[in-house]
């Protein structure tokens, strides 16, 4: 079996599943947010009762993070249908936007969009958040009412998006009905270069196969150039397994793995005992590819889908309006960092937005230096926008009030998922997808630009 029919047959009480079978498996943790988790609140409430009580009050982690930083009232009624919820079932995982559990967030203009609006239970993007609270395991099965619930197979566990009506389902009994996928095998050879990052490798990857190349499919990564990939570089390749369709993305477990994951459930205080899987020998591919990390160069998927891949130099043609930095994807320290490396001491030429994932991500970026200044600072210096409200931001377009969104039409360069039209903002706005480091060095010239040219 795979990585994926490992977990699956595990959690459906078998000794041996294979693609294509219809199982039920049970669901170790259930993720929703403030888009789609009222919509669950009410499937679930309508389908065991107005008094019913979720299957495990452990096992529900709601994180508000997507439509947060808006004074719009219905993005805002969302968050408090969530805190009412939370008190009604007594949850203990709840990452509200306030500290008083029966408070109401009000956007603060004095603040406005840039300083801190969020009390200390916040835990930012969903994705980045989960493992960051300690709640991704290896060998376990994480629903998220979310497409890019696939991040959390950087840990060795089958972490897939669901709809509200399944996420209503598994709320009210923590079962689910799957179709086991087949899997897609990339093996991973070499180290990536300099000026080349994971957001290369999976770009690279899903031109190979196309948006749609992997529509319900496992895309299981592994071989000997994991070990030279960061828990960051595996998260941004599981992220955008979604991006070519997949049902979810997974990696094997290592000691990087490990470390990871004892670290934070210790830190938080959440379940700390896991079972990861490891690879057989007897494992049924329907694709295979090898991926020699050491060729790859930057890597830019053009508008209208992630599947439009160019090489970077190649669009040096390509005038910008805006580059964008943040999303689960694009918006870790580690991004951060790659992203400053670029822009230590010069100066962008264009609009350029910066949304760190979480809050523990802007407590580094603003803690760690580079001789005399933070990183934070750095990024000022350099024009870039910095933004202390970490979340979903423009990724999704959201509330024209959302920090970064393209409320007119404009071509964009941004470290984040997802380019279909109208994805962040205006429908006939363009978003070219790269990693952290050709956003930068794009941002600098206000073309699209290939890092290594800032890199000596
Ligand atoms: S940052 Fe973007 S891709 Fe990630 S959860 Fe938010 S909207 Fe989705």
């Amino acid at each position: 079996m795979t990585l994926t029919e490992k977990i699956l047959a595990r959690a459906s009480g078998k000794a041996q599943v294979q693609a294509g079978d219809n199982i039920w498996v049970k669901a170790d943790i259930l993720m929703t947010h403030d888009v789609c988790g009222p919509g669950t609140i009410g499937v679930f409430k309508r389908e065991f009762g107005k008094s019913a009580k979720v299957w495990d009050r452990n096992r529900v982690v709601i994180i508000p993070d997507h439509y947060i930083f808006t004074s719009d009232s219905k993005s805002n009624r969302n968050v408090d249908i969530l805190r009412d919820f939370v008190k009604e079932q007594n949850l203990p995982y709840f990452y509200d936007v306030i500290d008083d559990p029966d408070g109401h967030w009000v956007f603060d203009p004095k603040k406005g969009n840039l300083k801190r609006q969020y009390g200390s239970h916040y835990a930012g993007v969903c994705h980045t958040a989960l493992p960051q609270k300690g709640h991704t395991r290896p060998g376990e099965i994480l629903f998220g009412t979310d497409s890019h619930t696939c991040m959390a197979g950087a840990f060795n566990e089958f972490a897939t998006g669901i709809g509200n009506t399944d996420a209503g389902f598994v709320m009210g009994t923590g079962k689910l009905l799957l179709k086991v996928p087949d899997t897609m095998h990339f093996r991973l050879e070499g180290e990536l270069q300099s000026g080349v990052m994971a957001k290369d490798v999976i770009l690279h990857c899903i031109g190979e196969i196309g948006f749609d190349g992997a529509t319900y499919r496992a895309m299981q990564f592994d071989g000997p150039g994991v070990a030279s990939l960061s828990m960051d570089d595996r998260m941004t390749i599981a992220n955008m397994a979604i991006e070519a369709g997949g049902k979810n993305g997974i990696f094997e477990f290592d000691a990087q793995t490990k470390a990871f994951v004892d670290y934070r459930c210790k830190l938080n205080g959440t379940k700390s005992t896991y079972d990861p899987v490891e690879r057989d020998k007897n494992e049924k591919f329907v694709y295979d590819l090898t991926v020699d990390l050491s060729k790859l160069e930057p890597t830019v998927a053009c508008h209208p889908d992630p599947g439009q891949r160019k090489r970077a130099k190649e669009l040096a043609h390509i005038k910008l309006d805006r580059a964008y930095i943040g999303s689960c994807t694009g918006g870790k320290t580690s991004d951060f960092l790659e992203f400053a490396r670029i822009l230590q001491n010069k100066r962008v030429a264009i609009d350029t937005f910066g949304v760190p994932a979480t809050p523990e991500i802007v407590h580094d970026l603003q803690t760690a230096r580079w001789g005399e200044k933070t990183i934070w600072q750095i990024l000022l210096d350099a024009g870039v926008q910095m933004t202390e409200n970490a979340g979903c931001a423009a990724c999704l377009g959201g509330p024209v009030d959302t920090f970064g969104r393209m409320n007119t039409p404009m071509k964009c360069i941004s470290a984040t998922n997802r380019n279909f039209p109208r994805r962040m903002g205006h429908k006939d706005s363009q978003v070219f997808l790269a990693s952290p480091m050709t956003v930068a060095a794009s941002a600098l010239t206000g073309k699209i630009t290939d890092p290594r040219e800032f890199l000596s």
